[in-house]
């Protein structure tokens, strides 16, 4: 599978706000955008002036990154969304935080989403007790999500599990730390998604 192989601190640094890609490092003053809170590069003072499709540009860059999502998946879900009732740039964020490997993370069973992707991949994970390898699944009201009872020593889980305080669990999800389990009660909506994000950017991107 592709995936995006740079140094991902960088992405938060020109994007000039946290992604959280890296884990619980995240959290610490570790951070290379704690430490290093200017774009990369050999001027990073020199103020850069985007025109508008540069905007909107980087904000469909810095959603993808957020979700680890490449570029023609991106597309497919942005024309999911466009096709649903409702506000097109919420749907495709709510299709976003729908998927499966989303869903582990938030619910603090993996320290990263590009952690929970692996581990949905590696199959230690059921989703209403069949195992589910497919990290883009894409989670529904009622779906109950749990850690594989021979995968529950695993020490990404065991680590991210003793972390998960200092994460805040959207209101749609409800963990069951003791079963290694949670449980989405509703679908996501916009105002679940804290991270900061102009998604009529996107769509301007898309239907320019
Ligand atoms: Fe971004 Fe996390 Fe790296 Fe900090 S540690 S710069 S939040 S990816």
């Amino acid at each position: 599978m592709a995936r995006y192989t740079e140094a991902v601190c960088r992405y938060c640094r020109r994007d000039n706000t946290k992604l959280f890609l890296k884990g619980e490092r995240c959290y610490t003053d570790k951070c290379a955008f704690e430490r290093r809170g200017y774009p990369p590069g050999q001027h990073p003072h020199i103020r850069r002036k985007f025109s508008d499709y540069g905007t909107q540009l980087r904000e469909k860059q810095k959603v993808k990154r957020i979700y680890g999502v490449l570029e023609k998946q991106f597309r497919i879900y942005f024309q999911t969304a466009f096709r649903k009732k409702g506000i097109t740039g919420e749907n495709l964020l709510c299709l976003l935080e729908s998927r499966l490997d989303n869903v582990v993370y938030r619910l603090g069973l993996a320290g990263s989403r590009a952690e929970a992707r692996q581990l949905v991949r590696h199959r230690h994970f059921q989703v209403n007790g069949r195992t589910v390898d497919i990290p883009s699944y894409q989670v529904r009201t009622g779906d109950r999500i749990q850690v594989r009872e021979k995968s529950r020593k695993l020490h990404p889980i065991t680590e991210a599990l003793e972390t998960v305080d200092r994460r805040s669990i959207p209101g749609w999800l409800e963990l069951d730390k003791d079963q290694f389990a949670g449980q989405a009660t509703a679908s996501p909506s916009r105002e679940d998604i804290s991270m900061s994000i102009d998604e009529d950017l996107i769509v301007a991107f898309y239907t320019r």
